[in-house]
C-alpha cells in the first residue's frame, strides 16, 4: 500500500472515492504509477486529456507561454485569449466568448446570461428548465439546474429559478414553458448519469420551442465539445444551433478553463455584469490555441469518430463472450456499456490491476472518454484487457 494514501486521509477534505493508486507520468493514451506500472487510460481524466499524457506540441505550447507571460487578469489585453477566442468563432455557431476557470464556471454565467437575458428581453422571466439525470457542476447555481437529487439534498435550500423535466420528453418541456422561462439548459448528451444521447427529433424540437417562445437554448457542451463525439461539438449531429454553449474539460487539454460562448443576440451582458480572475488567462489559453489547433489539424477529430464506433464494435463482439454485457451507446470516443449485475466497481477494479484505467458512472454502468489520439491498436489491446476482468469478475460472482 502506498504511504500517500495515508496522507491524503489525513489532508485532504474526504469527498473523493479514490481507486489505489498514485499516478506520476503520462505519455500517449498510457499514464505510469509510482511503482512504474503503466496503465491504458481510457478515462481520458474524465474527457479531459483530448491529446493524450504529455502531448509534444500542448507541452511546448505550455512551457514557452510560461516563459513569456503567465497572467496579467483581464484589466489587460492578452494574444492567446484572443487567438483562442477567435479559433472558437471560427469553428462554431457562435459570436461571442467568456473565459472562465471550469466547468460549473461556465455554466454559473450562463445561468446568470439568461437571467440577464430574460431581464432585459423577456419581461424579467428568469427561470431555467434543465433535465432529469443531467449533470451541470458543483456551485449552487449549477447543483440546482443539476437533475439528479443526490447532489441537491445535502445543500437544500436550493437557489430559486430551476424546473426540471425528464429527458427527451417534448411534452413534459413544451407543458413547463410558462411566462418566467428565460432558458432552456440541456447537455446533448449526457455524460456524467451514463452517455445518455439526446433524440435527433428531440433536440430539434427543443430549439422550435426556443424560437416560439424567445428563449435561449444553453447546450452544455462541456463534456460533449472539443472533438469528443466525432464533430468539434455535439450540436452538429443534431442540426440544432444552440444559442449558449458551455465548454470546459477537453477545451485546453488538461489545463484548467472554461468558456461560455454566444451567439450575438444572446450576449445581455453589460461592462460589469460578470468578470473573472484568471478566466482566459495567457497560459490556459495558449494551452487551448494549441489543442484546438492539434485536434484539427491532425485529423483527431475524425479519429474519434473512427475509433469511437471501432470499440463499440469491439464491445459488441465482446457481448457474444460475455452475456452480462447488456447494451451499449455512444457517439465518438464518448461511449458507455450496462450490465445485466452490478459489476461495474469491480471490473474497474479488476482493470486497475491489470494495467486498464476504466470508470463507472453507476453500479452497472461503465463510460469510456479515452484520449483522442488513441490507435486501434491500444483499442485492441483495452479490449482484450476489459475481457480478462470481465472473465475474472463473473468467475468470482
Ligand atoms: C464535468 C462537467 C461539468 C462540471 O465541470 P467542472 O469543471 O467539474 O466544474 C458540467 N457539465 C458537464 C456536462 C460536465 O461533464
Amino acid at each position: 500500500m502506498s504511504q500517500w494514501f495515508e496522507v491524503e486521509k489525513q489532508v485532504y477534505m474526504g469527498v473523493f472515492r479514490r481507486l489505489p493508486v498514485v499516478l506520476v507520468r503520462g505519455e500517449g493514451a498510457r499514464v505510469w504509477d509510482e511503482n512504474g506500472k503503466s496503465y491504458l487510460d481510457l478515462v481520458g481524466g474524465i474527457a479531459v486529456n483530448v491529446l493524450g499524457h504529455n502531448h509534444p506540441r500542448l507541452t511546448e505550447a505550455i512551457c514557452s507561454q510560461a516563459k513569456n507571460l503567465i497572467h496579467t487578469s483581464n484589466l489587460y489585453y492578452t494574444l492567446p485569449q484572443l487567438e483562442l477566442g477567435q479559433l472558437l468563432m471560427q469553428h462554431s455557431c457562435c459570436d461571442k466568448v467568456f473565459f472562465c476557470n471550469s466547468g460549473a464556471e461556465a455554466n454559473e454565467g450562463a445561468l446568470k446570461l439568461a437571467r440577464r437575458y430574460g431581464r432585459k428581453q423577456r419581461d424579467g422571466a428568469f427561470q431555467v428548465v434543465t433535465a432529469e439525470s443531467s449533470f451541470h457542476g458543483r456551485t449552487l447555481a449549477t447543483v440546482a439546474a443539476t437533475g439528479q437529487p443526490k447532489y441537491q439534498a445535502p445543500f437544500a435550500p436550493m437557489p430559486e429559478g430551476f424546473a426540471m423535466v425528464p429527458f427527451n420528453d417534448i411534452e413534459a418541456l413544451s407543458a413547463a414553458i410558462g411566462p418566467q422561462t428565460a432558458a432552456i439548459m440541456l447537455e446533448p448528451i449526457q455524460g456524467e448519469s451514463g452517455v445518455h444521447l439526446g433524440q435527433w427529433g428531440y433536440l430539434r424540437s427543443v430549439k422550435r420551442l426556443c424560437e416560439q417562445h424567445g428563449l435561449l437554448l444553453i447546450f452544455d457542451e462541456i463534456q460533449t465539445g472539443m472533438g469528443r463525439t466525432g464533430k468539434l461539438f455535439a450540436y452538429e449531429h443534431f442540426d440544432v444551433e444552440p444559442d449558449v454553449i458551455t465548454l470546459a474539460k477537453g477545451l485546453a487539454g488538461g489545463v484548467p478553463i472554461g468558456a461560455i460562448l454566444c451567439k450575438d443576440a444572446a450576449m445581455a451582458f453589460e461592462v460589469g455584469d460578470h468578470g473573472s480572475t484568471f478566466g482566459g488567462n495567457p497560459l490556459a489559453c495558449a494551452a487551448g490555441v494549441a489543442t484546438l489547433r492539434t485536434l484539427l489539424e491532425d485529423g483527431l477529430i475524425e479519429n474519434s469518430a473512427r475509433l469511437g464506433q471501432y470499440f463499440l464494435d469491439g464491445l459488441e463482439r465482446l457481448k457474444g463472450r460475455h452475456p452480462v454485457i447488456q447494451t451499449t451507446r455512444g457517439l465518438g470516443l464518448l461511449f458507455a456499456c450496462d450490465f445485466e449485475r452490478e459489476i461495474a466497481a469491480d471490473v474497474v477494479k479488476s482493470g486497475l490491476s491489470r494495467g486498464l484505467i476504466l470508470n463507472n458512472t453507476g453500479p452497472k454502468t461503465l463510460r469510456f472518454a479515452p484520449p483522442l489520439i488513441i490507435t486501434p491498436a491500444e483499442a485492441d489491446e483495452a479490449l482484450e484487457l476489459l475481457s480478462a476482468s470481465l472473465d475474472e469478475v463473473m468467475a468470482a460472482a
